[in-house]
């Protein structure tokens, strides 16, 4: 049956995809060996390099972000080599599972998922390792199962007060081009990317942005094996253009036009809008007298909010009586979190309308679901977009 209206896609990602980039998509399929595919995949190889903050070479794969993931891991590891990680979230757990089923021995420091990295640990860890056989540190910038950010600097300072030589990897794909990342500036070795999130395109495309230590591990070090991944083969094509087999695309028209938008609105109002809309959602949860999955104040995301359910209610029937009635998706709760904290997205092609929308129906699917909260409501968030409104 049709359902009239937008549908509200408010999960941390996939993301709404604006009308610009759709009608981008949809144009013909043209040679991936021509002249005017290699201008296409110039620009958007180029395009990445700003949104990730690097000079250094971007990969794009036609992959959703695991094969990223699995990508940094492959094209830099030995067989056997120990990675550190630290598991903030779900997200942070599957990680480590790649890197496990790869062959790779995996140390984990355990979080309490309402927390991000706490780099004294990592620091710790790395400082009791004499031998150096850490090969890789890998974390999660903004950890999409709980709704928590970590300070990627302080875990790069943690190498450096160490002398320690792993690599840091560092996903980002709930955080790219919507949280301040600096790949550059932070010293990442490999950061791992997305589509399907703050880029606002479908799901399908993922990145590797990968620094010169990085590039020289893949060539020097790494005894993995890997083929479709392989960074050589890729760069030795995208240096004039082209791709070592057939890319996705549809999916680059689409991304062309998602950094033409990201530059018309600028990188740093995307992330100042990002962090306004954030900072009025959790004025919402909290008029709510709900809890934020995320405790320090410190590290919120400024792309989803986590909210705990009151003891006994279950987030799965509250999400299912919101999208029955409202026609709006909110994000489960994830691995440890599931049936305790749903989230909500705010990030992508998102304003303070999508958002008053969006906390109006989360508010309505409190009461129909018949989940106790206080009646302190989404005038709270209201007030304070009014008030971000009258600042610009
Ligand atoms: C969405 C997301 C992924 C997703 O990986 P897919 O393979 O595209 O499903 C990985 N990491 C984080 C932090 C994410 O938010």
């Amino acid at each position: 049956m049709y359902k009239a209206g937008r549908h509200f896609l408010q999960i941390p990602g996939p993301t709404n995809v604006p009308d610009r980039i759709l009608r981008a998509i949809d144009a013909p399929t043209i040679d991936h060996r021509s002249a005017q595919f290699a201008e296409l995949a110039c620009f958007c190889l180029e395009g990445m390099k700003e949104i990730f903050q690097t000079t250094s070479p971007v990969i794009i794969y036609s992959a959703s972000g695991t094969g990223a993931w699995e990508a940094a891991l492959v094209n830099t590891l030995r067989q056997g080599d120990l990675v550190l990680t630290v598991e903030t979230g779900q997200f942070g757990r599957l990680w480590a599972n790649v890197a496990r089923n790869l062959g790779l021995r995996v140390e984990v420091i355990p979080t309490d998922w309402r927390h991000g990295v706490d780099a004294a640990e990592v620091q710790a860890r790395l400082a009791a390792d004499p031998k150096r056989e850490i090969a890789a540190v890998m974390i999660v910038h903004n950890e999409t199962s709980t709704g928590v950010t970590s300070d990627v600097p302080s875990v790069r300072g943690a190498l450096d007060t160490e002398s320690h030589p792993a690599l840091l990897m560092v996903d980002t794909i709930s955080s790219l081009a919507s949280i301040d990342y600096r790949h550059d500036e932070w010293g990442v070795d490999v950061s791992v990317g997305g589509s399907q999130k703050g880029l606002m395109l479908p799901p399908g495309l993922s990145f590797n942005a990968v620094s010169a230590k990085a590039l020289d591990a893949a060539a020097n070090r790494a005894t993995l094996p890997n083929s479709f991944w392989r960074w050589d083969a890729m760069l030795e094509f995208n240096a004039r253009g082209f791709f070592p087999f057939t890319p996705a695309t549809n999916l680059l028209y689409g991304l062309r036009e998602a950094l033409h938008m990201l530059r018309e609105e600028g990188l740093a109002r995307v992330f100042s809008r990002h962090q306004r809309l954030a900072q009025a959602t959790r004025k919402a949860v909290c008029g709510w007298g709900l809890e934020v999955v995320a405790q320090n104040p410190g590290e919120y995301s400024n792309t989803l909010t986590g909210v705990l359910m009151p003891e006994g209610h279950d987030e799965a029937h509250l999400r299912g009586v919101i999208l029955d009635r409202f026609n709006m998706a909110l994000g489960a709760g994830l691995g440890k979190l599931a049936g305790r904290a749903f989230r909500i997205g705010h990030l992508g092609d998102f304003n303070s309308l999508t958002l008053a929308g969006t906390l109006a129906g989360v508010q309505m699917g409190l009461e129909l679901a018949d989940v106790p909260h206080a009646s302190g409501d989404v005038e709270a968030a209201l007030r304070c977009l009014t008030a971000q409104a009258r600042e610009q």
